[in-house]
């Protein structure tokens, strides 16, 4: 088998779970491989410690599947997707039909994605270890699952690092035209073919739960609201009128189709299509209750420092732009901008604002999308509830 031993001192993280071996912490590699084969990670004396996914054209060369002494394999595989699958039972009921089943890194199943959408999976594959498996991956979700389609969306930036072309489509079944998913009780139509993600903000679904009981008789202001889940939960909880701001006129048609699919429409929705950092700057209104839900202003660490100051911008807008005793629902899902890092610019933004600032509530990703804490960069969605006085 292919080996990979470590440099002196190298070892410590692995040894503490984290699952990354990027390339400057490698002695060296023997054994003939190729990209996506399983290797054995050795320290620098030698001493085994643990299994992992070989991939000389990632940075990080290996991804780890198990540790000293533990096997990898189609069982273990299809154990850990049955494993991942029967913990989210419990978000799973009359009145929300799908959650994100596996969780790559946080689910020890690096690069595997598996969502549920009402009785249908999308899967994403995104590094070369597991793309190798994805005959096992999709016998297994088949197997566990029993869904009516499999379709796949491994169209990312994530799976070019991995040096892996993308891939898309049906795998089992037939492509459902428009699947409308349930969550807690709210209709929401999702673009499995061409939606963002693998087709709707699964990660948002409990935020939302906790901005529907803040909206009750209040003017909101969903910004980057895609397909308008914040805006339905909020219309759902009472919420006066919603103003809805994408820049993707798709996004908007999304998301009036999923006011209207709830029951929601004239003049307590409205949308606009603009660049949320020119709307919030130009605008006279003031609203009760504004989201920032934007997209991923930093990709790597390097692109931190300019995706600090885009979310200090919006959110100096949003404190600007709220109401007295009104609350800001802010999110940040950039991975390189850690928890600590985004409250420091939320925070600094607050005190721009001069205005009186609380925190109410300190938000993450929902249940179904677990981070192992041995691997923070897992903790990728952050988010900050704020009363502002
Ligand atoms: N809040 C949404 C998810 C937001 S995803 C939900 O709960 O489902 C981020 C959205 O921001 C995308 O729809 C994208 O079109 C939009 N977007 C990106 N840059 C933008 C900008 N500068 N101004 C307005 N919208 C933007």
């Amino acid at each position: 088998m292919l080996t990979v031993r470590l440099k002196n001192g190298k070892d410590k993280s692995i040894r503490m779970g984290h699952p990354w071996v990027f390339s400057g912490a490698i002695a060296s590699v023997q054994g003939n491989c190729e990209n996506g084969d399983t290797c054995g990670v050795l320290s620098s004396s030698g001493e085994n410690l643990g299994t992992g996914f070989y991939n000389a054209a990632s940075a990080i060369r290996v991804r780890m599947v198990a540790g000293k002494g533990e096997a990898f394999d189609g069982a273990v595989l299809e154990r850990r997707i049955g494993t991942a699958v029967a913990r989210r039972a419990g978000i799973l009921d009359g009145r929300t039909d799908s959650c994100r089943f596996v969780n790559s890194e946080g689910d020890r199943l690096p690069g595997l994605i598996v969502d549920k959408y009402a009785n249908g999976l999308c899967i994403q594959v995104l590094t070369a270890g597991m793309e190798r498996l994805k005959r096992h991956v999709v016998d297994a979700v088949a197997k566990c699952c029993s869904p009516e389609f499999i379709c796949e969306r491994s169209d990312t930036d994530a799976r070019g690092r991995e040096g892996l072309a993308g891939s898309s489509g049906i795998i089992l079944g037939a492509m459902p035209q428009a699947v409308t998913i349930r969550e807690n009780g709210l209709m929401f139509g999702a673009d499995l073919a061409e939606g963002q993600k693998t087709g709707f903000f699964l990660d948002q679904r409990e935020n939302r739960r906790l901005f529907g009981a803040y909206a009750a008789g209040k003017t909101v202001c969903d910004c980057f609201c895609y397909s308008g889940g914040f805006s339905v939960y909020g219309l759902a909880g009472g919420a006066a009128s919603s103003l809805m701001v994408d820049i993707s006129e798709p996004a908007l048609t999304s998301a009036n189709d999923n006011c209207r699919r709830n029951g929601f429409g004239g003049d307590r929705c409205e949308s606009v299509a603009a660049n949320v950092f020119d709307f919030l700057r130009k605008t006279d209104r003031r609203f009760d209750c504004i989201v920032l839900d934007p997209p991923a202003f930093a990709r790597h660490k390097g692109e931190a420092a300019a995706a600090a100051r885009g979310y200090k911008d919006i959110n100096l807008l949003a404190f600007k732009n709220v109401e007295p005793g009104g609350t800001v629902f802010t999110f940040s899902c950039s991975n390189a901008v850690d928890a600590n890092l985004f409250r420091q610019i939320v925070f600094a933004a607050a005190a721009d604002s001069r205005r009186f600032v609380q925190v109410l509530h300190v938000l993450s990703a929902g249940p179904d999308h677990p981070f192992n804490v041995a691997h923070r960069e897992g903790e990728y969605l952050k988010g900050l509830v704020l009363r502002v006085e």
